[in-house]
């Protein structure tokens, strides 16, 4: 039974080679792109040969299996992370996907590469670099100087076209997801979204993107074993950042830099036009992620008025107040301050569970926190397995008494 070419339509750029040399006119044009007719197909693989862009391999399916106009993974390629930078400052986030990035590359055995867009880079690229990224490919641009979703994505979508990651990563925040969606969409690859844990299968070497369903009841494993890349965006503050090894040396590649510059302009031509910015007030001003010790309270507090002794605390210790779904449920404190599945993911230094059991969704929110300290009156509340320190006692007498004894220690 002859075979069918696998045809990567990521990577065909509908040139028509194939057509042109294909005996049994098995191959047309569909949609910018080449398709086999599995009814005249021979599988001699003449076309494979004239590829200039090794877009067509396989012969490994039976010509009774539906029509290829699926993509077969290409076997090299480089894991990217999209470095997202505001205001010319590294995103965290993308020192977390470096590592994480750098685990999967490894075990690929290929070159973890950081792809930056922006204006005034330099400084930028070498951080990624001293993070992990054997190369950085670098658009700079005044154009680029802050995030605009269609140019962002069309010049990161036209470096994919050329260079042939098998892998990007995005963080799953406002910016990632933005352009994430918009390149996975523009190269016709799948997407999976916030994921929280990654890793390549042995055996296929397939990314396995792992991310909660069905409200964090079940966590599913996806692939994408027919397109490329193997896109994801990753949630913030769920891996570790790459540590930094000061001057360590970085490969930059820039992207636009040498295109004709009628190119430039029709890559970099947007709908768009960013008129300001004005900073959202919608949470209050909590900063959950970014804080280094976070006081959380549960329904173990008992009421919202209790949530004053966790403001003083956190006053006292210069961190911020987090809470459990329970306490917000119960309209004890906005929502904007739940750390959980459903709400914030957090990785502080200390995170003081303050009435909280330690459930499952909640733990989903702050597991990453180097030093968790537990304050619940159940000696068997299973927040106590996570915790480094445990009291066990009444919240309500625990926090005023440590609230007094770091005031009189740090003079606060
Ligand atoms: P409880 O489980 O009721 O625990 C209260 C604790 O306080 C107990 O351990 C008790 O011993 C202790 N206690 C009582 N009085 C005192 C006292 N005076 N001093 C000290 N300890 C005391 N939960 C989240 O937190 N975040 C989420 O994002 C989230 N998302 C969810 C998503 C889904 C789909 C589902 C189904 C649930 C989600 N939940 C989430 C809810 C979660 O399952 C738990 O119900 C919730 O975390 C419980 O909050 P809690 O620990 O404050 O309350």
């Amino acid at each position: 039974m002859a075979t069918l070419p696998v045809i990567n339509r990521s990577l065909c750029m509908g040139c028509g080679a194939c057509t042109g040399v294909c005996p049994a006119d098995a191959l047309s044009l569909e949609g910018g792109a080449a398709v086999c007719d599995a009814a005249k197909c021979t599988g001699c693989g003449v076309c494979a040969g004239a590829c200039p862009v090794e877009a067509i391999s396989g012969f490994g399916k039976a010509a009774s299996a539906p029509a290829a106009d699926s993509a077969a993974p290409a076997a090299k390629g480089e894991v990217w992370v999209f470095a997202e930078q505001t205001g010319g400052r590294v995103a965290t986030v993308t020192y977390e996907l470096l590592g994480e990035g750098r685990k999967l590359a490894d075990a690929l055995g290929v070159r973890l590469a950081a792809v930056l867009l922006g204006s005034g880079t330099e400084a930028m690229a070498r951080a990624l670099g001293e993070r992990g990224a054997d190369r950085v490919y670098v658009a700079d641009r005044p154009e680029l100087a802050v995030f605009q979703d269609e140019r962002y994505a069309a010049v990161i979508a036209d470096a994919v076209r050329r260079e042939k990651p098998q892998i990007l990563l995005c963080g799953a925040t406002a910016i990632g997801r933005s352009v994430a969606s918009r390149i996975a969409v523009g190269l016709g690859t799948g997407l999976t979204a916030d994921c929280t844990a990654l890793a390549i299968d042995p055996e296929t070497r397939h990314l396995l993107q792992t991310r909660p369903a069905f409200g964090g009841n079940i966590l599913a494993t996806i692939e994408t074993p027919d397109h490329r890349p193997q896109m994801a965006t990753v949630r913030p503050k769920v891996m570790r950042e790459a540590a930094a090894v000061p001057g360590r040396v970085v490969e930059t590649v820039p992207l636009l830099d040498g295109a004709e510059e009628g190119v430039v302009e029709a890559v970099l031509r947007a709908r768009t036009e960013r008129l300001g910015f004005e900073a959202s007030t919608g949470d209050g001003g909590v900063n959950l992620a970014g804080a280094d010790i976070i006081v959380a309270g549960g329904r173990g507090m008992q009421k919202a008025e209790n949530f004053a002794l966790l403001r003083e605390l956190a006053e006292v210790l210069g961190g911020a107040v987090g809470a459990s779904r329970a306490a917000v449920d119960a309209g004890w404190i906005p929502y904007a301050h739940q750390v959980g599945q459903t709400g914030r993911t957090v990785c502080p230094k200390i995170y003081f569970a303050c009435g909280i059991s330690g459930q499952i969704q909640h733990l989903a929110g702050m597991s990453s926190s180097d030093i968790v300290v537990a304050i619940n009156r159940d000696p068997a509340a299973p927040i106590f397995q996570h915790a480094a320190y445990g009291l066990v006692g009444d919240a309500l007498e625990i926090v005023p008494a440590l609230t007094k004894a770091f005031r009189r220690r740090l003079g606060r």
